[in-house]
């Protein structure tokens, strides 16, 4: 069961890389003449499709009275693209679907069609001379759960962070009482019935945070805080599950109790929540490069080695730097036969088209090359890896064997379920 889960968040650490990737290059997109002609189209699940189809059919129409004819052409052959296209679609999804087309710089009619890991909230048509993304930003924070706990002798709070979101799901007062001035032996039989209460109250703690973040809301990781030695006395306490303890990421004074106290324990705990991810990131990395230090043969990086492998089913892992970002782009002329793929950094993208539109073509020497196809390595890979059962693993560049893997591999590798090679 646990098993499970963790695929499913694997699944969604890719998805959201993707859909981050997908972003850029939504982003690198101008209208081709600069004219508000793209359309964005966001669409929340529920919606009738057929209530879009029909919306969309209006601003055709609209789209007559714009004064600039060309602009109102190309509004035109993106909305018919994207009804075309809708006739395949038979509903939104559990989470809607964002649609983006129009003429960009590249002089085509491009269409993108995305299906967000998260909820589309709104219903959306813009034209505007760039895809209206914002939306899907939203979606790209880190959606790990985290829980959060406040814990003294006076009270309790418990939380769960996921991306910038923080909802505070239990909070108590104990009613255990304070320090007292009494002295000598009524001292210590008072301090003893405190002691006892103080216990009974952590008891009841340890039992809500079990429930709670092991049942209600698993998370992946929790941050605890409170008064020194409250919370020193708390974490020992034997209800505490171990599997809860085991996985505690780090530990913070905090003088405050309730809502004040949870913001305080969230500002400590923000770097241990980072660090958490990227422990994890940094496992992979060093798994790969054993391997390959070991030299047992079930290692191997770039894009053609980690590419057969796959083909051959192969491959446990691949493991990708987030700073690949290839689109391998076939250009053609239309003066004369010459065809040749080039490969571009998606951020590039912009700047590559606009060359590409004055460059000449080196065989005939006309100005006349144009896109034919483009392809996304990180997109190729990731379908590779689903249809042999790999997992694909995301690697940020920002620490420092992601950067190795980067720098000295290529950013791509892979880890292997058994031996390819003889030679090894
Ligand atoms: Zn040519």
């Amino acid at each position: 069961m646990s098993h499970q889960k963790e695929k499913e968040e694997k699944r969604s650490s890719v998805e959201r890389y993707l859909l981050k990737h997908e972003i850029e290059k939504l982003e690198s997109r101008r209208s081709f003449n600069m004219s508000t002609s793209l359309v964005s189209l966001y669409i929340p699940p529920g919606t009738r499709l057929s209530d879009i189809n029909s919306q969309l059919r209006d601003e055709y129409g609209t789209a007559t009275n714009i004064k600039d004819k060309s602009t109102g052409k190309a509004v035109q052959s993106a909305l018919s693209s994207i009804m075309s296209r809708m006739k395949n679609l038979t509903d939104p999804g559990k989470n809607g679907i964002a649609i983006f087309c129009g003429i960009t710089q590249s002089n085509k009619v491009e269409y993108f069609l995305i299906y967000p890991p998260e909820r589309v909230g709104i219903k959306l048509y813009v034209c505007d001379y760039v895809f209206h993304i914002d939306h899907l930003k939203d979606m790209l924070e880190s959606k790990l759960r985290y829980g959060l706990a406040l814990v003294s002798r006076g009270g309790a709070t418990l939380a769960i962070v996921q991306g910038s979101r923080l909802d505070i799901v239990w909070d108590e007062d104990s009613f255990v009482p304070g320090k007292t001035r009494m002295g000598g032996q009524s001292q210590r039989r008072y301090q003893r019935l405190v002691d006892e209460a103080a216990q009974k109250w952590f008891t009841k703690v340890a039992t809500k945070m079990n429930d709670t973040f092991m049942n209600n809301y698993p998370v992946e990781g929790i941050v605890v805080g409170g008064p020194a030695l409250s919370k020193a006395e708390f974490l020992e306490s034997k209800e505490i599950d171990y599997r809860l303890k085991e996985k505690v990421i780090g530990i913070h004074d905090v003088g405050y109790l309730n809502i004040q106290g949870m913001r305080e324990l969230l500002e400590k705990a923000e770097e241990d929540l980072s660090d958490f991810e990227l422990i994890k990131e940094r496992k992979l990395t060093q798994n790969f490069m054993e391997h390959l230090g070991k030299d047992t043969g079930l290692a191997t990086y770039g894009e053609k080695q980690v590419r057969e492998a796959l083909e051959k089913g192969a491959v446990e892992t691949v493991l990708v730097s987030e700073d690949v970002d290839r689109v391998n782009i076939e250009i053609n002329c239309d003066g004369c036969s010459y065809s040749n793929i080039e490969s571009v950094k998606t951020k590039n993208y912009n700047e590559f088209v606009k060359d590409l539109s004055e460059r000449k073509c080196p065989k005939c020497n006309e100005t006349k090359l144009y896109i034919d196809k483009e392809t996304d390595l990180i997109t190729e890979l990731h379908e590779l890896s689903k249809n042999t059962g790999a997992n694909l693993e995301v690697i940020a560049t920002s620490h420092e064997d992601g950067a190795m893997l980067y720098g000295a591999f290529g950013g791509i590798a892979a880890i292997l379920r058994y031996k390819l090679f003889d030679g090894y």
